[in-house]
């Protein structure tokens, strides 16, 4: 199978073939398709496995289709939540990467640094936010992030969410997000915990990909 196959649109494809990929891995071909057709997911699934790019992808292409449509002010469309700063980076980079013919724009956030930056990022306009949870709730409450607009949410690498402690923040974040929305949780293990949780995130019948 080729990116070809999974309805990826042509700006995508190029920057993905100028990225050295070829074929879709596993869970970007199991993904992508149910992911486009606005399914949310639950999936079980390692770091290394190409988990970024099913995710971004998709999101990337349903934020481009809608924005063609609806010119405007950028508002917050989608939400990425990641345990750590590394992992919120390295996220950006890749929706950078998959993205850049497409115009959106997104911004990183995380603690232990400044977060005037951050907020001035927030203040141009941003289509993706990519964070991690202990600072995002801080900016919420303290008004710089408009949560309202917010249609795709992925909460990445739960079990090690719930490892760090960082399950409050995860619960409380949920409870303010809009209730129509396509959700996206990713656990490379799936304990009885994680399992509960994500029945909280997800609609009822979520696609699975294990
Ligand atoms: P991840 O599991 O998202 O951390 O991705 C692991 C690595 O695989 C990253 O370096 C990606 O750039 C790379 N990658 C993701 N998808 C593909 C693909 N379809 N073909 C080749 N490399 C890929």
């Amino acid at each position: 199978m080729t990116f070809n196959d999974l309805g990826i649109c042509d700006s995508i494809k190029k920057a993905l073939d100028e990225e050295g990929y070829i074929n879709p891995t596993p869970i970007q071909e199991q993904s992508i398709p149910k992911l486009l057709n606005g399914k949310d997911l639950l999936a079980s699934a390692q770091t290394g496995t190409g988990k970024t790019a099913a995710f971004a992808i998709p999101i990337l292409q349903q934020l481009h289709l809608n924005r063609s449509q609806s010119k405007g002010p950028r508002k917050v469309k989608a939400l990425v939540v990641t345990p750590t700063r590394e992992l919120a980076i390295q996220i950006a980079e890749s929706f950078d990467n998959y993205g850049k013919y497409l115009g959106l724009r997104n911004a990183v956030i995380f603690g232990g640094v400044k977060q005037e930056p951050q907020v001035q990022a927030l203040r141009r306009g941003v289509d993706i936010l990519i964070a991690t949870p202990g600072r995002l709730l801080d900016l919420m409450d303290q008004g710089f992030i408009n949560v309202k607009s917010i249609a795709h949410f992925v909460l990445d690498e739960a079990d090690r969410m719930l490892d760090m402690g960082f399950i409050h923040d995860i619960r409380k974040l949920i409870g303010l997000l809009p209730f129509e929305r396509q959700s996206l949780f990713f656990s490379a293990t799936m304990p009885p915990a994680i399992v509960e949780l994500s029945g909280k995130i997800l609609g009822v019948n979520p696609e699975k990909v294990v």
